[in-house]
């Protein structure tokens, strides 16, 4: 921590414009504002067989513009938009199959020296209570994330202060790695930890990628500037928008290609949001070769004392939430999206048909609320209340009843598939091939370090058929993959192809 500056000093130095101008074109940003607005503007329904190409374009696993991404917004014909949902599905299948990924989110302090008016953390709101968690406790959170619950996988979460700056954040997830529990079979420990945090500078986010992160998610909220700077008030970091804006720019420069990018959607029209993020999708796809590894949509949660949430005219219909999903993925075809516990189980199941392939199970947002008492889950210590609280046992019961194998792998990031090599293997399908192996491998392990009786014998099911179907798929590879197989089997454990 930075001990030696004070709160003031502190704040004055984060932001280090040079690191974002030199990306700018004449001063501005990717982010064409008028052009954004003009293609936003154009309510004329679209020609079928426009849309039939277009539909065409996301099958072959290629990103769309954002002109024929905002086609596919206007589509009102019922049965065009019943195919669009179609083909939503088999992109999905056709890059992801059945596999859904599940993490968890670990909030890790609530002091914050931004005023996001949407946000319960914001500086301003005296009715919370501020924590930042110690070393042991972060060790008792992972603890039961990793010993009981099983996770493999965490996103950790940060307000941006002096006291949670990035020795706390290097500490921390050296912290949650370092631990180990016995379960069943061995011992359950993290093996990927993604990053949720404030815009970093260059130096910071190389000290990151020696710690080993998995995906370094900034969301920009909104891309409507004029709605950025009123949500964000003037005098704080988060103010700057293009300081946020060029987060995944200096990751990348870093060695950091595992870029999550996100928008707050209700704070401005949702259209031009997707419109913003595909246009970031591909600002990094021209410039680095690499597109973003997953896309988050909160949606504006009541949060405490944030008028500003009730008050948003922009604020998601469920039918527009749907319909954002199914365009997102068919306009950025290989990319992981990720549909949090904030949105209810009935929606959430919804959404996974569409297009989602992550999400968040056993959800605790109280700081410490993994291992502490039920009042760090007061509404004083959570950023907003969530709305599906299913333990990952249920959710995951309730994934294989629909078919859907829950993959525990982390080998990705760990075996050197991440940013333009994972890129590749997406679209051209391979990173799939591979996925599946590693995803039977994990889900057998968590089935026999962690699940339910009932969780246990519906996965052993699902996993027989998805071995003949490999055994089919995947001749070359099969007999490793059961020598694999078999070891797991026998309790080794962190076994990938
Ligand atoms: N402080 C860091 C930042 O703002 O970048 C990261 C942590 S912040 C808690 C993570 C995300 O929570 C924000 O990027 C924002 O999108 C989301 N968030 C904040 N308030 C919210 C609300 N009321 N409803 C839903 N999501 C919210
Ligand atoms: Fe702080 Fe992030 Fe909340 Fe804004 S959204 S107040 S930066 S924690």
């Amino acid at each position: 921590m930075s001990r030696d500056i004070s709160r003031k000093d502190w704040i004055e130095q984060r932001i280090k414009p040079d690191e974002y101008r030199k990306y700018l074109d004449q001063g501005q940003s990717f982010i064409d504002d008028k052009f954004l607005q003009r293609i936003v503007a154009d309510d004329s329904q679209p020609d079928p067989l426009q849309v039939r190409d277009i539909l065409q374009k996301s099958l072959e696993i290629e990103s769309l513009t954002e002109e024929e991404t905002a086609v596919l917004t206007r589509v009102q014909d019922p049965d065009l938009l019943a195919t669009m949902e179609a083909t939503a599905l088999k992109v999905k299948k056709k890059v992801y199959d059945n596999r859904i990924v599940t993490f968890a989110p670990l909030y890790l302090n609530n002091i914050c020296v931004n005023n996001c008016l949407y946000c319960g953390f914001r500086t301003a709101n005296q009715q919370v209570d501020r924590k930042i968690l110690s070393s042991r406790q972060i060790r008792d959170e992972t603890r039961v994330l990793a010993g009981e619950i099983g996770h493999k996988r965490l996103i950790v979460v940060y307000g941006e202060a002096p006291e949670t700056d990035i020795d706390y954040m290097e500490e921390s997830i050296e912290t949650i790695y370092s631990v180990k529990v016995p379960v069943r079979n061995g011992e359950g420990r993290i093996r990927r930890v993604n990053l949720n945090a404030p815009p970093l500078q260059k130096r910071e986010l190389e000290r990151l990628k020696t710690v080993g992160i998995g995906t370094y998610q900034v969301f920009q909220e909104t891309y409507h500037a004029e709605t950025y700077h009123r949500v964000h008030p003037g005098g704080t970091l988060k103010n700057d928008y293009l300081w946020r804006l060029y987060s995944m720019h200096r990751a990348y420069e870093a060695g950091v290609d595992d870029f999550g990018l996100g928008v707050l959607f209700g704070l401005y029209d949702w259209r031009y949001e997707l419109l913003g993020l595909v246009s970031h999708a591909r600002e990094l796809e021209e410039k680095f070769g690499v597109g973003p590894h997953t896309i988050s949509f909160p949606r504006l949660e009541p949060a405490l004392g944030a008028k500003i949430v009730e008050n948003s005219k922009y604020r998601l219909a469920d039918s527009e939430f749907k319909r954002l999903i199914t365009v997102l993925r068919l306009a950025v075809p290989y990319t992981g999206l990720i549909i949090t516990a904030r949105e209810s189980a009935a929606l959430r199941d919804q959404v996974i048909e569409l297009g989602c392939t992550q999400a968040d199970a056993s959800t605790k947002l109280g700081i410490g609320g993994y291992s502490y008492d039920e009042a760090a889950q007061s509404k004083a210590k959570q950023q907003f209340i969530i709305g599906d609280t299913r333990s990952l046992d249920s959710l995951v019961r309730s994934l294989i009843k629909r078919g859907y194998i829950v993959s525990f792998c982390t080998a990705g990031y760990r075996c050197g598939r991440t940013g333009e090599s994972i890129m590749k293997l997406l679209k051209t399908g391979k990173e799939g091939e591979y996925c599946k192996l590693n995803a039977v491998l994990t889900f057998r392990e968590w089935l026999d370090d962690f699940a339910s009786e009932e969780t246990r014998v519906l996965g052993e099911r699902l996993i027989q058929k998805e071995i003949s179907r490999i055994k089919q798929q995947l001749p070359e590879i099969y007999s490793r993959f059961q020598e694999y197989y078999s070891k797991t089997v026998d309790g080794k454990r962190d076994l990938f192809l």
